[in-house]
């Protein structure tokens, strides 16, 4: 498959140039040149499907021929080595558990498929790679744990120093090997600044090859649509009509939702739940993209002021406004009403949520109150314990952390305090 540039001033790009270089030269988003639906027969007999089966199919026209089918077999395979399972709250609502994986964060799927793409395209190359990222938290433990050990490849991590969780900072900070953490003098604005700034420092890149591991890369993007298809699978015999409500921030998650939907999986409808950080709740209102800087919530993956896949889908819907507002709809929700949903799951369902997955089962609730007929199911972005300190003031119960947080508890943190760009460059340049 080839991607084009959406700021199409640039070359079309093979699948292998796009994962390795993450934005195209005129710092566009690459889109695939075109989308071939699978048949309906794969959508009837996706019960006689493993996920990894399905998978398979599903990711296939995206990354062939530069990954060749038994690479992509063992690829899909090893990305997708946990539990998908949906639970069910209620006749109108279910949630997608996308926590089970090493990280307990959603973004697993897409940086174990990342690693191993780039793991693979330079199996036989001696020039390494350095993936460069900023986190406010999830992406890090995740791109951490999915590029750990992979050759040709290291990973340099910034974060906000004192501004992410204990077990965030556990998961980003105790891998060692090919993986580095900078802890940063600084907002999570100033980390990302300073990843911005080397990928335009011409100095650095024409030394060595950066790239980047968050959704703007189509190597992370792309699996994430595997989600609804699993959903699918365990729902549709019980429910017509699925409609999903994503918690969302960069809007990766949602659009890859949108890409099954191309494939042809029967989805009419998805819920882009928001916090506060709403530019695209009031662009369906009014039809005004006004990004503003972000504002920090309890769900604070979703702190993103200007969503960087919103583009992508503007693309999906071929920029009509009308197209967009069949297929989309968005609320915003506060904090207070977060916590609120959470207790009433506690005491309702006896469902302990993450105040992201949280976010997610509001946007269902008003989804259904002006559309009663439909099965929503949101995604559960991060498992609960992830987001402790807010988890157990708002149920006021104690939650024990699983085997995959508690393994990381007892190591060593290692990481290089920096302040300035200056100290970044410094250290890639070593
Ligand atoms: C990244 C993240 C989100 C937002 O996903 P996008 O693809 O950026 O919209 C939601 N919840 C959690 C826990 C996350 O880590």
């Amino acid at each position: 498959m080839n991607y084009y540039s959406l700021n199409k001033q640039a070359p079309n790009s093979t699948f292998k140039n796009a994962v390795v270089k993450g934005l195209a030269p005129d710092k566009g988003l690459y889109f695939p040149e075109n989308i071939t639906s699978l048949s309906p027969d794969f959508f009837k007999n996706i019960d006689n499907l493993s996920n990894t089966e399905i998978a398979f199919e599903a990711i296939k026209q995206f990354v062939s021929p530069e990954i060749p089918e038994d690479v992509l077999k063992t690829i899909v395979e090893e990305t997708l080595s946990f539990d998908f399972p949906v639970v069910q709250l209620n006749d109108s609502i279910s949630t997608l558990e996308l926590f089970h994986g090493p990280t307990m964060a959603f973004k697993d799927v897409g940086a174990r498929f990342m690693a191993r793409c780039l793991g693979y395209f330079n199996k036989d190359n001696n020039n390494e790679v350095t993936v460069l990222v900023a986190t406010s938290g999830d992406t890090g433990g995740a791109v951490a744990n999915g590029f750990l050990g992979v050759k040709g490849v290291n990973v340099v991590i910034l974060y906000p120093s004192g501004k992410v969780s204990d077990i965030q900072e556990k998961q980003l900070t105790t891998l060692g090997q090919n993986i580095k953490a900078l802890e940063v003098n600084g907002t999570f604005d100033d980390c990302q600044a300073m990843v911005k700034t080397a990928f335009l420092d011409e100095e650095l890149t024409n030394n060595m090859q950066l790239t980047s591991a968050n959704s703007i890369n189509v190597a992370r993007w792309l699996p994430q649509l595997f989600y609804f298809m699993f959903a699918y699978k365990q729902l549709h015999k019980k429910h017509d009509n699925i409609v999903f409500s994503v918690p969302s921030g960069n809007f990766g998650n949602i659009c890859a939702g949108m890409m099954a939907q191309q494939l042809g999986l029967p989805i009419k409808h998805f819920v882009a739940s928001n916090n506060v950080n709403n530019v695209v709740t009031r662009y369906l209102q009014s039809q005004l993209y006004e990004p503003k800087p972000s504002i920090q919530t309890i769900s604070n993956a979703m702190d993103v002021g200007a969503p960087s896949n919103f583009i992508r889908i503007q693309e999906i819907y071929k920029n009509k406004f009308d197209t967009l507002k069949t297929n989309l709809s968005s609320y915003s929700f506060t904090d207070d009403e977060t916590k609120e949903a959470m207790l009433e799951m506690y005491n309702k369902y006896n469902y302990v949520a993450d105040p992201h997955g949280a976010v997610g089962y509001l946007g269902s609730k008003a989804y259904l109150k002006e559309n009663p007929n439909a099965h929503c199911v949101f995604l559960e972005t991060a498992h609960p314990t992830k987001f402790i300190d807010v988890v157990e003031e708002v149920i006021k119960e104690k939650q024990s952390l699983p085997k995959q947080i508690q393994s990381v508890m007892g190591k060593e943190k290692e990481s290089t305090v920096i302040s300035t760009y200056n100290d970044l460059k410094r250290f890639l340049l070593n």
